[in-house]
Formats: C-alpha cells, structure tokens, sequence
C-alpha cells in the first residue's frame, strides 16, 4: 500500500501520478487532449476522450506500482466544464462546454438586466459569467434536441468533469460530485450546501439532472476493476485550484497561493466564512470535510505566463519562456519601462474591459531586455494590485494578515520573475516543493480519508518549500517602481467597466 494515485483531469492534458507516503510524486502518465473550436468563442471537448484518456494513464501507472499497492485514488480537474450524459448507458449527449466557452454571453447579459446579479453573488459568491456550468447546462437544454425532454424523464445527467469520471470509474453507479466543483456551477448555495432551487427555475433547469453534492474527501465508491486491472478505493474529489491550495498546504485562514501558468489563480483561505468581497473577487468553497464548509476568495490575472508567450511569439524577443530569465538580468534596472498587458482589458481590482496593452516609458536607450524585464514585472505587479484588493477584503472580514505567498506553475522556474515579486510584493515568497501541486491536493484528500497520510497540522508542519525568496529591495525603491505601475495602468484605461 505504498502509494495514492491522482487523476488530474485538465483543460489541455489528462495526467495520472502515483504519490508514496512522503507526497513525492513516482510513477506518471499524461495525455493531451484535443480542443475542439466549432465557432468563434466555442471551446468543447469530447467526453468520450476524456474517459478513454483516464483509463489509459491511469492504466500505465497502476501497471508500474502494481494495484495491490495503491491505497487510494482522488481526482482533480478543471472546473466548471459542463457534461451531459445518458443515465442509464452513461454516454455522453452532447461535446463537453468547456469554461472558456463564451456562448452563453447573451445568456448572462440576459440575467444581469433581470436583475439576478445580487441573488447570484449572495448565494453562489460568484459573478454572472458564461464562465461558469449553470448557463452551459441552459444552453445544452435548450439546444441539443430531446433533451429537455429527457431531462424530465430524469434520464439525464448532468455533471462537471469529476462528476461523469466518477459516474464512468463507478459503472454508473453512483452520480455525485464535490462541493468545491458545485460551488462552480453557478447553481450551487455555498453557504446552505444545496442547488439553488430560484436558480434553477430561472434556468429551466430539472433538479433531478443535479449530482448529489459531497465532502471532498470519503467514499465514493470504487473503480471497478474493468477500468485498470483491480478495483481502486476513490476517496477524494476536488477542483483543480482548491486541490492546488491543498497541495500548498493552505490549510489555516490567511494561508494563499497563487498559480502561475497561462493566467494565474490566487487562491486565499478565509476559514469558516465566506466573504462578501467589495472587490469582485469570487468567494468559494476551499473544501468540505465532515459537512462543515472551509470557504475561499478566489481572484485571477488573465496575463500571466501568457504575457512571456506574447514576448515569445508575438514579438520575438526571446525563442523560448526560460530565456526571459537571463534576458532579464540583462535590463537596466532603473529603464523606467512598463509593459502592461491589458490585452483583454483589466481585472482586479481596476475592471476596466476596454482597457488594452501598452509598453510605456520607452526612451532611446531602452532595450529588448527592459522590454522583457517589464513583462515579468508586470506579473509581479498584477499579483500585488490583486493581493491588495484581497487583503483588504479579508481585513474588513477579520481575517489575519497574509504573511507569505506560497506558488506554483510553469513561470515559478523563473529566478529572477520570482525574486522581483517578492521584491515588489515585500513579502517572502515560497515555492511549492513540487510541480504538481494540483494532483498532490487530490491525492491528499484520497490519502487522508485512507489514512494514507496524516491530517491537515501534520501536512502543514511537512511541507517545506524548494525555494524561499526574500524581498531584497529597500521600500522606497518598492514604492516608486509600484507608482510607475499605477501610472502606467492609469493610462491605458478606457473607463468601461
Ligand atoms: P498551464 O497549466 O496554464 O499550461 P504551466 O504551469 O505549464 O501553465 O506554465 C506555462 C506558462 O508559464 C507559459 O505561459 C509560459 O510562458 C510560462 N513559463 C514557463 N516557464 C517560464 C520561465 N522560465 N519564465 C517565464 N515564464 C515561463
């Protein structure tokens, strides 16, 4: 029994690792997976490739460490992808809608002029936004032939991407998902634990179509030994930025992490209240164990790893991310140059969506590196905007100071990137020890219902970073660097929210 297997389902790759008892990662196995683009803004993917994806990596790993020495298996994925599927043959009905997919912008346009804004924020904590199941699973009702019919009939179930592997690794047998991935739904009541019923009126949506809604960690059932050889034990389901937080060992109120890959997702536990955040963040549910909810806010950069990308193609400075490091320590530390990458508008706390990008502060002696260099500070920049409005959210809520930023994802290779943020933030910086932090939080939720691993103060006295960074620069330095900052973003604005 000396290891716990994770299933991280994610939006361009499905991956399977095997952990041992220290939470070092072994065995893997991943495979891409196609994005499917059937009109302007329309992202879908197949479910049925999805499911023959998790068969085969996790196959490939449980081949390696042998079944009879897997103690557990949990899942993580990307949330509020959007599943129908027929409940008695568990095929799927329709191509998953995947978050990205803006479809249902008119949808969402529809309710904020009807005025459901103030009951969506009060009882889901989130924003209307296609973004999220609620108005996918509208939109498929109300789009695939039959089947609003058949949702009647309760033949139908509707579920995000836990939610059908879980229907798929059982036979059917069972129809659940988590609380972390209803609370992405836009139909889920985060502070009673149920579907919101006025919600689902609006939306037509039959309650019958729902999961049954569960603790992150527990039974839910067992991979039957069809699917890889021997039946597996899955005991714990979450979504992917709330398994990532777990990963970190984010496990008291105050405790943050933030995600730097493509965008980046800044996840802050604020314990046993969800905050009615005067910033538009989205207040979460981080997890529930034994019934009692640990809620989150939750905020995001659009530009983050995706801004080195741009340097990268769009401009061609450097000929891939990594070089952006060396590159950078090349700049002139004082170039006063400021990229700000407001490519599709600006997020928190300025929202402002028809904000664009701009490189400010060029003089003739500015340079590709200062160009670079302000592209990885920019992301150091973005962090602090966003923290700042976190924090002030938190205090008016009473919970304690965020002492140290804990991250993961592609960009935190980057040395220098990592250095400057926490020069720019002034706090201490640490790296997760892993890469695969997101996996590591299922696989502690499984492993922790399987008494594979400890409880949550024995995970958090373990956890060592790989890399601790200090702030280093003095705070007038700081200060002056944040204002230009400022000033740089308050140019680009267009003052449509
Ligand atoms: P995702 O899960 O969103 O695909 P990853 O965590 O794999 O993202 O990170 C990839 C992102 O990180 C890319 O946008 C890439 O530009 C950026 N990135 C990767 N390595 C570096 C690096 N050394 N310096 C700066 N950015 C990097």
């Amino acid at each position: 029994m000396g290891h716990v297997l994770a299933i991280d389902q994610g939006t361009t790759s499905t991956r399977a690792i095997a952990f041992d008892e220290a939470g070092r990662p072994g065995a893997s196995a991943a495979l891409p997976l196609n994005q499917i683009f059937p009109a302007p803004g329309w992202v879908e993917h197949d479910p049925n490739e999805i499911w023959r994806a998790v068969c085969e990596v996790c196959r490939s790993v449980v081949g390696e460490v042998g079944a009879e020495n897997i103690a557990a298996l949990g899942i993580t994925n990307q949330r509020e992808t959007t599943v129908v599927w027929d409940r008695a043959t568990g095929d799927p009905l329709h191509n998953a809608i995947v978050w990205q997919d803006r479809r249902t912008a008119a949808l969402c346009e529809e309710l904020e002029r009807e005025g459901w804004g103030a009951h969506v924020t009060e009882t889901t904590g989130l924003l209307i936004d296609p973004y999220f199941s609620a108005t996918k699973l509208a939109w498929l009702l109300s789009n695939v032939s039959g089947l609003h019919e058949k949702a009647e009939r309760n033949e139908v179930c509707f579920g995000t991407i836990d939610s059908f592997l879980l229907y798929k690794l059982t036979g059917g047998a069972l129809h659940m998902t988590d609380a972390t991935n209803a609370a992405r739904t836009m139909l889920f009541d985060i502070r009673n634990g149920r579907w919101d019923p006025k919600l689902l009126d609006r939306l037509g949506i039959p309650a019958g179509v729902l999961p049954e809604v569960r603790d992150n960690r527990g039974e839910f059932g067992a991979a039957l030994k069809g699917a890889f050889g021997a039946a597996l034990p899955i005991r714990g389901v979450a979504g992917d930025q709330q398994a990532a937080s777990k990963g970190q060992a984010c496990v008291r109120p105050s405790m943050i992490k933030a995600t730097y890959g493509t965008g980046c997702f800044v996840v802050a536990n604020t314990g046993d209240g969800d905050i009615d955040s005067e910033n538009r963040m989205l207040s979460t549910v981080l997890w529930q164990l034994d019934g009692a909810r640990t809620y989150a806010l939750e905020g995001s950069i659009f530009m983050a790893g995706a801004t080195i990308q741009w340097l990268r193609d769009n401009l061609g400075l450097i000929g891939e991310a990594a070089e952006s490091e060396d590159i950078a320590k090349e700049a002139n530390p004082d170039s006063g140059v400021y990229l700000v990458p407001a490519f599709q508008g600006l997020g928190a706390p300025v929202w402002d969506a028809g904000a664009r990008g701009a490189i400010v502060g060029l003089s003739r002696a500015s340079n590709k590196a200062d160009i670079v260099a302000a592209g990885l500070e920019s992301v150091a920049f973005q962090t602090r905007d966003l923290l700042g409005a976190m924090r002030d959210d938190m205090a008016k809520a009473r919970i304690g100071e965020i002492e140290v930023l804990r991250v993961d994802g592609g960009m935190t290779a980057n040395g220098w990137a990592m250095q400057r943020l926490a020069d720019i933030l002034g706090e201490a910086v640490e790296v997760a020890p892993i890469a695969e932090t997101t996996a590591l939080g299922a696989a502690y939720f499984a492993g922790q219902a399987a008494d594979f691993y400890g409880d949550d103060a024995e995970l958090a006295r373990e956890w060592t970073p790989s890399r601790r960074y200090e702030p280093q620069m003095s705070e007038s330095d700081r200060e002056a660097r944040y204002a230009g900052w400022l000033e740089a973003v308050d140019r680009v604005r267009s003052g449509k929210t």
